[in-house]
């Protein structure tokens, strides 16, 4: 594989650079929507601003933005719904906003691919404050695996070991992704499976522990150290 592709989460850069502070809100309340904006803007940020679900995806893929902030309550397409359909090809940075006080929401969000909630109504200083958190904690990530023996191309779906490509199959791909998007982060069977089938797949979440398996196999075989790590009685975790 060539060195040009970049390491995860490539998603949140642009091909130009031009988009790079670029943040898409997703809220259909237009003025939460200009406050919102606003809030980012003095912050230095590009500010895009969307308030239909179904246009997400397409315009995520169209101009990668840094993060989005995306509001749960939609028109048409809950933001459930859609965070799912970023997360099948986007590691995006994702902020969930949600007026439901309700954690089963909130735990939901996260277990489908969010990477933090807020809660309305919410301070301009508290936005300001999540989104620095996990931009930080973005950048930390990609400046360890710009040096990391491994190499995963979102982009092009492709793993590469000291430089050498890994073949995976897509599931393996999808689950390795999943994983290492989130250092440290550990995730259950079910989490796992949430990420690798469409969500009315019914499978075993045994599954997961082959798939897991022949993952490691590939991985150590190529020269990695094993990066994935077991938790006893509930998942797995990324160890790099
Ligand atoms: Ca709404």
């Amino acid at each position: 594989m060539e060195k040009q592709g970049s390491p995860l989460p490539l998603d949140a850069r642009s091909a130009d650079g031009s988009s790079g502070q670029r943040i898409l809100v997703v809220e259909d309340d237009p003025l939460l929507a200009t406050v919102i904006a606003e809030t980012l803007r003095d912050l230095g940020y590009v500010v895009d601003i969307l308030a239909d679900g179904n246009a997400v995806a397409e315009h995520v893929r169209r101009k990668p933005p840094l993060a989005v902030l995306l509001d749960l309550g939609l028109p048409g397409r809950d933001g459930f719904s859609v965070c799912r359909e970023l997360r099948t090809f986007s590691t995006v940075p994702l902020i969930m906003v949600t007026a439901r006080s309700d954690s089963i929401d909130r735990m939901h969000g996260l277990d489908i691919g969010a990477d933090d909630y807020l809660c309305k109504p919410f301070e301009p200083g508290e936005l300001a404050a999540r989104l620095r958190a996990l931009l930080r904690r973005t950048r930390q990530w990609q400046s360890t695996s710009e040096h990391a023996p491994l190499h995963i191309d979102a982009a092009t779906m492709q793993v590469s070991v000291h430089g050498v490509p890994v073949v995976l199959t897509p599931i393996e791909f999808r689950l390795l992704h999943t994983l290492a998007t989130h250092p440290g982060r550990v995730y259950s069977r079910a989490q796992l499976l949430d990420s690798i089938y469409n969500a009315d797949h019914v499978v075993n979440d045994r599954t997961v522990d082959s798939h897991i398996k022949n993952l490691r196999r590939k991985l150590v075989d190529a020269g990695l150290e094993d990066p994935l790590g077991a938790v006893y009685g509930v998942g797995y975790r990324f160890l790099m």
